[in-house]
């Protein structure tokens, strides 16, 4: 196949780079590098089978030859970024998804969306499957983000239902790994920085907050398999690795053998209180287990912090 990806100088969007291109597929990552960085995908200059374009796909593209398959993954996704860039996580959601998908027309390719946990808002009921419709505060901090991918689904499904184009819809919950940005603002390169320069861990208000994190390798496996499957309606893509925010900056002072203390920041406004995916849909329609412990992932994770630091 040959994959345009939007996002793939990106935390995912390169590791999906990689995986494709070890498939034996081709990728073309467009990535507008607002938040991507080049050197995500250093390694893959001079491979024949991956092709760069630096553009801002919520503006109008369109790329050369044949195309099998869009892979929309381009969106700023640090609740940080709603506040510094609002409107590139909106034309990301909306603008970019309508690009992408009429790309997918024009080549007769297949789409998929990395859509987000983030429908579902701060949710009433735990764990939450797709069936879930949300409880999102329309026009609260997070809304940027939250709306405009909650567009971004409703414009697939009706691409998908009106001009036949066969797609696919991943709800990504917390995911985390190697090439996340150091400065991105959420929790997890948040605390491993503290804790490995023995700073003060922030935790936003009393930490009994929750949080169910995947780690990358895991969690694009479940990606490919949703690619090769013929789904079209959302999947959950997450761990059942529930932890609360209090739980998570003890085990990052374990790994990272840190002696920062834990410090108590006001809470952010509408933060979900308790996130954690139902993910049967994945498990019984694509076969998929999650095998990487916490503290493994974020073993990996810090030594790619490390080495940046
Ligand atoms: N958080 C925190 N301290 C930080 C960064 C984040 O306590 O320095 C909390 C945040 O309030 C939220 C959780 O960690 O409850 C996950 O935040 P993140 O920004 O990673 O993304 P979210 O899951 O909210 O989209």
């Amino acid at each position: 196949m040959r994959v345009v990806l939007t996002g793939g100088a990106g935390f995912l969007g390169s590791h999906l780079a990689d995986l494709l291109l070890s498939k034996g597929h081709e990728v073309v990552a467009v990535d507008s590098l607002i938040t991507g960085s080049e050197q995500n995908i250093a390694h893959l200059r001079g491979n024949s089978k991956f092709e760069f374009v630096k553009h801002d796909c919520s503006l109008p593209f369109s790329v050369d030859g044949q195309v099998d398959f869009v892979a929309h993954f381009a969106s700023a996704a640090s609740p940080d970024d709603f506040k510094k860039i609002p409107f590139d996580v909106l034309r990301a959601g909306s603008y970019a998804t309508d690009n992408c998908l009429e790309l997918a027309v024009a080549k007769g390719a297949k789409f998929i969306l990395a859509s987000t946990s983030e429908v579902y808002g701060d949710p009433q009921f735990s764990p939450q499957p797709e069936s879930y419709w949300g409880n999102v505060n329309p026009n609260g901090p997070r809304s940027v983000y939250d709306e405009a991918k909650r567009f971004a689904e409703a414009t697939t499904m009706a691409y998908h239902r009106f001009k036949d184009v066969d797609s696919r819809i991943i709800r990504f919950f917390n995911t985390y790994g190697p090439r996340m940005r150091l400065d991105d603002g959420r929790v997890v390169p948040n605390f491993v920085n503290q804790a490995l320069r023995n700073q003060p861990i922030t935790i936003y208000g009393d930490g009994s907050q929750t949080r169910s994190f995947g780690y990358c390798a895991d969690i694009l496996d479940c990606v490919y398999r949703l690619m090769e499957s013929d789904l079209h309606d959302p999947v959950n893509i997450g761990t059942e690795q529930e932890r609360t925010i209090l739980q998570f900056a003890e085990a990052v002072i374990k790994v990272t053998g840190s002696s920062s203390e834990i410090i108590h920041l006001d809470a952010a406004i509408d933060d979900p209180k308790q996130r954690r995916p139902d993910i049967t849909r994945a498990r019984n329609l694509l076969g998929w287990e999650p095998t990487t412990q916490l503290e493994e992932g974020l073993e990996k994770t810090v030594q790619y912090f490390r080495e940046l630091m």
